[in-house]
């Protein structure tokens, strides 16, 4: 072999084993970027364009905590040439399908360990890694970066340029949504910018535009856990302290629970529905990322202004 190669003239060689350097997994068959979340999904999909294929497994509307997949699912993840996943605990359901297509040498990159992560602003899971950095752009803008990064060096046959444009065209557009936030959370009149949600959803975007987290329905990172009567007692009582009047609840996830803490409180609270988590399909509110923030600061600014 090592005869026969000598004997090719060099150009060819060199051409040669530039052929096999460029392949990132020569032989696997792997091809394709698989995704766990939708809303990682809408991001992926906008920075790889028509230069690769992008599966998304988590369906519209779905709980990211919780969805699951079926067989051939599981098959396609093993096959991907990467496996783009939140990671940070969000995707419970998942979790052991990641580990496997790791396992198998599958490239994975869980965006959120990436991201500058921040421990939860409060309940059980206080101190633990809050997965939910989507609800703040500028980390999004990070996400954007290294996704980008990760399809130009795992996934076979992608014309790095286009990705790269593509990329970049994104987060301008991403940088216009973040400006755009923080310009009518200005709206807010002081005092009020006070969240209250369903679940811990929302700790970067409390950080990144000042607002403060007074409680979570459900006092916990993940919807999986539930209140007891007392968390739901010491809830309302924080909400009546705070002089809170409207609370946001998921439109994916029943708002039952939420309901029980504002009549607990005793007062007329609203119930303002939110997309937090999961993108709609595109008949609904939030098909895409930037129509889901683009809702959710509409319905946070109206919802805590008008109180
Ligand atoms: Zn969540």
């Amino acid at each position: 072999m090592v005869t026969r190669l000598a004997a090719l003239p060099a150009a060819l060689l060199a051409a040669l084993l530039l052929t096999v350097t460029a392949c990132s997994a020569p032989g696997t068959g792997r091809s394709g970027v698989v995704v766990t979340t939708n809303i990682l999904g809408d991001i992926t999909r906008e920075i790889v364009g028509d230069q690769a294929d992008v599966t998304v497994l988590m369906k519209p509307g779905a709980d990211p905590h919780s969805f699951g997949v079926s067989a051939r699912d599981a098959a396609r993840i093993e096959n991907a040439a990467l496996l783009v996943h939140n990671g940070l605990g969000l995707e419970e359901g998942v979790a052991r399908n990641v580990e496997a297509a790791a396992g198998q040498g599958v490239p994975t990159l869980a965006v959120g360990e990436e991201v500058d992560p921040i421990p939860y602003a409060g309940g059980r899971t206080a101190r633990e890694p809050d997965p939910h950095f989507w609800t703040d752009p500028v980390r999004v803008l990070k996400a954007v970066d290294v996704i980008a990064d990760r399809v130009v060096e795992h996934v076979d046959g992608v014309d790095e340029g286009k990705v790269r444009a593509s990329a970049a065209a994104y987060r301008e557009r991403v940088e216009e949504l973040d400006a755009w936030m923080r310009g009518e959370f200005a709206k807010i009149p002081e005092g009020r910018r006070n969240l209250v949600t369903d679940h811990h959803v929302f700790g970067y975007l409390a950080q990144r535009y000042g607002f403060e987290v007074i409680g979570a329905v459900i006092p916990s990172g993940t919807t999986l856990a539930s209140p007891s009567g007392s968390d739901l007692k010491s809830l309302a009582d924080a909400v009546r302290g705070a002089g809170v009047r409207t609370v946001f609840a998921d439109s994916s996830q029943p708002d039952r629970l939420v309901r029980v803490m504002a009549r607990e409180t005793g007062l007329d609270i609203d119930v303002v529905p939110l997309y937090s988590e999961s993108l709609t399909a595109a008949d609904g509110g939030a098909p895409t990322y930037l129509r889901m923030m683009r809702a959710n600061t509409e319905a946070v600014t109206t919802g805590l202004t008008d109180q």
